[in-house]
């Protein structure tokens, strides 16, 4: 068991699909980008990325709001 601090970033900029960019040493791209209603009516841009896990080097893909941006570095088989 372990415990992580959980924490949230914020993608400043235009965010579109083929955007690239890294954050900690890991490579990010950006596939796909769509528009949402959050529950509380505001409008937000959901993002997919893809990026490989730094443990299996297996490419994955993750979807997070543009405005709370965990980043992900393991794909969901090693995440554990
Ligand atoms: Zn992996």
């Amino acid at each position: 068991m372990r415990v992580e601090r959980e924490t949230r970033y914020r993608i400043r900029g235009i965010a579109c699909p083929g955007k690239r960019f890294s954050y900690d040493g890991q490579a990010y791209h950006v596939v796909e980008v769509e528009e949402v209603i959050t529950r509380s009516g505001r409008v937000g841009d959901v993002l997919t990325f893809e990026t490989n896990c730094e443990n299996c080097g297996q490419a994955f893909h993750f979807s997070k709001m543009k405005s709370y941006f965990r980043p992900l570095k393991q794909c969901r088989r090693c995440e554990g």
